[in-house]
């Protein structure tokens, strides 16, 4: 039976976010220290309480929404002062970090070669998600990607945007698109709920059987797979988190949101969920497909 779609997640199975997402928040953290003259400890308390608020820690609009902004008197000026070398530093992180693990590359290019969609499902929101493929030019070689819901830009107490001007004009310019579509679905659509494949399997007119569904999280993507009956194969490369990156995940990182982009992280020991493939490296998925 040949796979007419393969459907993949993306955090940890197309790269690893959490070797990502550790330096670039710290980075980011350290700008803030050092602009402000702050502890730490307060910068990083009052980031992860807006990050826990919007279940993401790539909200970026974190700072001017954190309790930090509050003790500055206006925006433009913790803009400029604060909110600028924090970018700055969490995108070099980003630049040094974000990369696809080795084989996805060619992987996606062969599948493309060969006619077969790729579908990316993520419970990541749609900002960080698209940012992330359009950085890496995933975009051109995925066929859709399925999202959570996104942010949208805060505003102050007088309805004023609170966002420097060059990130609005962007957005207007649809700088922040990536080259293929992105949809959000619902939030009640969050994985392991299997309406987000089911909605893609019938968007591709394509019978489970057909379909290889490929991710790091057993409770997540296998179950998923599993439930509908695709062929269901656990990146388990992808679990592969040092205790150090772990403790400093933790520190930055409220649990509900790691557990969003990188379940795994807190997958161990026995799993009610048996896959019916691993694989070691994201090419292997070329051998699978019938
Ligand atoms: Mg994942």
């Amino acid at each position: 039976m040949p796979i007419r779609l393969v459907v993949t997640d993306m955090d940890n199975t197309l790269y690893s976010w959490v070797d990502y997402i550790v330096p670039a928040v710290e980075a980011m953290v350290d700008a803030v220290v050092r602009a402000t003259g702050f502890q730490r400890i307060k910068v990083v308390q009052s980031l992860k309480a807006v990050y826990t608020k919007y279940e993401s820690n790539e909200y970026p609009f974190a700072l001017q929404e954190s309790s930090l902004f509050t003790e500055f008197p206006e925006f433009g000026s913790f803009d400029k002062l604060v909110i600028e070398p924090a970018r700055m530093a969490f995108a070099e992180a980003r630049r040094k970090y974000l990369k696809p693990y080795k084989t996805v590359v060619d992987t996606l290019g062969t599948l493309k070669e060969r006619r077969v969609p790729v579908v990316a499902l993520t419970d990541a929101p749609k900002n960080p998600a698209e940012q992330r493929i359009k950085r890496m030019g995933l975009d051109q070689l995925l066929t859709a990607v399925y999202t959570m819901p996104g942010f949208t830009f805060p505003a102050g107490p007088d309805g004023e945007a609170l966002v420097a001007p060059d990130i609005l004009q962007k957005e207007v310019k649809g700088e922040y698109r990536a080259s293929c579509p992105v949809i959000e679905l619902p939030r009640e659509f969050e994985k392991p709920n299997v309406a987000g494949l089911k909605k893609i399997l019938q968007t591709y007119g394509v019978q489970p059987k057909d379909v290889l569904v490929v991710g790091d999280s057993v409770k997540k993507d296998v179950a998923i797979a599993q439930e509908l009956g695709c062929l269901d194969v656990f990146a388990e490369y992808g679990t592969y988190v040092s205790v150090e990156y772990r403790e400093r995940l933790d520190i930055i990182s409220s649990n509900a949101i790691t557990r969003r982009h990188a379940a795994s992280v807190y997958e161990s020991g026995q799993q009610q969920v048996t896959p019916s493939r691993r694989i070691s490296n994201y090419g292997q998925i070329l051998e699978l497909l019938g």
